[in-house]
C-alpha cells in the first residue's frame, strides 16, 4: 500500500500537483494501527486530472464516488485508494448536505475537517507531517477536539459530525475534551437534521466498536439518545429488584453491559441493545418480585419500530426481533429439555442460531460469580446440543417419513386439504423423538388414526 502512495506521490509532483495521505490515514498510521486496506489522499488536483495522474500506476478500477463528487476511488490488487480534490465548504444551514466546491490549498482543506486527530496530514515523499491543530498532541493525549475556535458553529455546520465525535470516542477509546463536550450538549438537537440513514451507519460503527458501552452512555450524556432511541432512556433507574435503587443494577447498566460482552457483529450487538428495550413498559411488582411479564414479545416489536424508524432493511428487522423475542427462551434452557424441544427453539432461530446463543451467553450479568459459572455452564450446553442435532439432522434430515405420494397410495385418495395436518403431525413428532424419520409403519399406523378420527 505505502509504495503505491509513494508512486502516486512521485507522478503528481513530476506534474506540480501535491498529494498528501490525510484524515484517518494518518491518525491511523500514528496509532500504529496496523496498515489498513484503504486509504485517503487529497490533491489540488481536479478529478479528471486525477484520472489522468494515476494511470501509470495501472489501478484495476477508477470509479468517481461520492454523494458529493470529487473523490476518485482506485482499486488496487490488495488495496483501494481515494483521492479527494482539496475542498472548501459553504453551508446552508437550511439544506440537509454539506455544500462542497475544490479547493487549492491543502490548510484550507485541513480547517474544514471535523476533529484535530482527523485534520493531520503526511507528506508521502519525506514523511513529514502536517499538523496545524495540535492534533499529535491530542493523539498522544486520546483526545477528542472539534477543529477551531468556534465548535458549536462546527456541529451546526453538519451535525453528524456529533455522532462522529462518540463514535471516534467508543472506537478509539479516547475522551471527548471539555470545550467540545459541551458543544454537543448544546447542539444535540441539530441531530434531527441529519437524515436517518446518515445516522443508521454511524449508529453501526458505533455498536461494532472496541467499546460500545462507553458510546452508548456518551449518547445517553450528551442528549445524542434523544434524537435517536428515545426508548433507550427509560432503562434508566428500572430496577430489576424490588427495593434496590442502585443504579449499577437497573436495566440501562445492565444493557450497556451486555452489549460490551457480545461478539461484534452487527446483528448481535442490536439485539442485545434491544432485548430488554420492553423492561420499563412491563415492570410489575408482585409478592415483591419483580415481573416483567411479555417483555420479549412487546420488545420484539418495540425493536422492529426502532429499527424501522433508522431505515434498517426487512431482513434484519427480522432478525433482530426475532431475537429479542426468544431471548428469553434460549435464557430459560435447562439440562431437562427434550431434543424436541432444543429442535423446536433452532428451528424458530433458523439462521440467527448462533446469534442467539451469543446474546444469551453475554446476557449473564449477574455479580455472583457462582451464578455467572453456572448460567454460563448451561448456554454451552444448550450450543453443544444444537450442535450434536443439527449433525444428527445433516445425516438424517428431519421430515415425515411418509411424503404425500406416499399417503395418497396409502388410503388411495386425491390430494386434498387431509394430506397437510397429517404431515404437519408427522413432522412434529419427528421433531419431538417420538418417531424416527424412517419408520414408515409407524407412520402410516398414526396416519390411519388420524383419517379414522375426522371420517368419524
Ligand atoms: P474511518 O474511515 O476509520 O471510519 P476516517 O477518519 O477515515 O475514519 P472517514 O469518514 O473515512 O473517517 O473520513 C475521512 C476524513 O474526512 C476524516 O478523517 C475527516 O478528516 C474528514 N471528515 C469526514 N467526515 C467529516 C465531517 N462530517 N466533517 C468534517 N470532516 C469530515
Ligand atoms: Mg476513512
Amino acid at each position: 500500500m505505502l509504495d503505491i502512495i509513494t508512486s502516486l506521490a512521485e507522478i503528481f509532483r513530476s506534474q506540480q500537483k501535491q498529494l498528501y495521505m490525510v484524515g484517518g490515514t494518518v491518525r491511523d498510521v500514528l496509532l500504529h494501527r496496523g496498515e489498513a486496506a484503504d486509504a485517503d489522499l487529497a490533491t489540488d488536483a481536479r478529478p479528471d486530472e486525477i484520472k489522468r495522474l494515476v494511470a501509470p500506476t495501472r489501478p484495476s478500477a477508477v470509479v468517481l464516488v461520492g454523494e458529493r463528487f470529487g473523490t476518485v476511488r482506485l482499486h488496487y490488487t490488495t488495496s483501494i485508494v481515494e483521492i479527494t480534490t482539496f475542498r472548501t465548504e459553504r453551508y446552508n444551514s437550511e439544506s440537509r448536505k454539506p455544500e462542497v466546491c475544490f479547493g487549492d490549498s491543502l490548510e484550507e482543506d485541513l480547517s474544514r475537517r471535523d476533529f484535530t486527530i482527523n485534520a493531520l496530514a503526511r507528506d508521502p515523499l519525506n514523511d513529514h507531517i502536517i499538523d496545524l491543530y495540535n492534533g499529535r498532541q491530542d493523539l498522544e493525549d486520546h483526545i477528542l477536539r472539534a477543529v477551531g475556535r468556534e465548535p458549536d458553529k462546527r456541529f451546526d455546520e453538519d451535525p453528524l459530525r456529533l455522532l462522529r465525535a462518540v463514535r471516534f470516542a467508543a472506537q478509539l477509546d479516547f475522551t471527548i475534551e471539555p470545550v467540545t463536550h459541551e458543544a454537543i450538549l448544546r447542539q444535540a438537537a441539530k441531530l434531527q437534521k441529519i437524515s436517518r440513514e446518515r445516522i443508521r451507519d454511524e449508529m453501526n460503527k458505533l455498536l461494532l466498536s472496541r467499546h460500545p458501552d462507553k458510546g452508548l452512555n456518551l449518547l445517553v450524556e450528551l442528549g445524542l439518545m434523544d434524537w435517536i432511541i428515545p426508548e433507550v432512556l427509560e432503562l434508566r433507574g428500572v430496577s430489576q429488584r424490588p427495593h434496590s435503587s442502585i443504579t449499577t443494577k437497573d436495566v440501562y447498566a445492565h444493557v450497556l453491559r451486555v452489549v460490551q460482552r457480545t461478539p461484534a457483529r452487527l446483528q448481535t450487538r442490536w439485539a442485545a441493545l434491544l432485548h430488554d428495550i420492553a423492561k420499563p413498559r412491563t415492570k410489575r411488582v408482585e409478592d415483591n418480585k419483580v415481573h416483567f411479564f411479555g417483555h420479549e414479545d412487546i420488545g420484539a416489536h418495540m425493536a422492529r419500530d426502532i429499527l424501522k424508524r433508522l431505515h434498517f432493511d426487512r431482513s434484519f428487522i427480522d432478525s433482530v426481533s426475532l431475537l429479542v423475542k426468544l431471548h428469553m427462551r434460549a435464557n430459560a434452557y435447562t439440562s431437562d429439555w427434550t431434543d424436541g424441544a432444543v429442535r423446536r427453539l433452532m428451528l424458530d432461530a433458523g439462521t440467527n442460531l448462533q446469534d442467539l446463543l451469543d446474546l444469551s451467553q453475554a446476557d449473564i450479568t449477574s455479580y455472583r460469580v457462582d451464578k455467572v459459572t453456572r448460567a454460563a455452564a448451561r448456554v454451552a450446553e444448550l450450543g453443544e446440543r444444537c450442535q450434536h442435532l443439527k449433525e444428527e439432522a445433516e445425516r438424517i434430515p428431519l421430515r415425515s417419513p411418509l411424503d404425500g405420494n406416499e399417503l395418497m397410495a396409502m388410503f388411495g385418495r386425491d390430494p386434498g386439504p387431509w394430506l397437510r395436518p397429517i404431515k404437519d403431525h408427522l413432522l412434529s413428532l419427528v421433531i419431538d423423538g417420538m418417531l424416527s424419520p424412517d419408520d414408515k409403519e409407524e407412520a402410516a399406523k398414526i396416519a390411519q388414526t388420524m383419517l379414522n378420527d375426522t371420517d368419524n
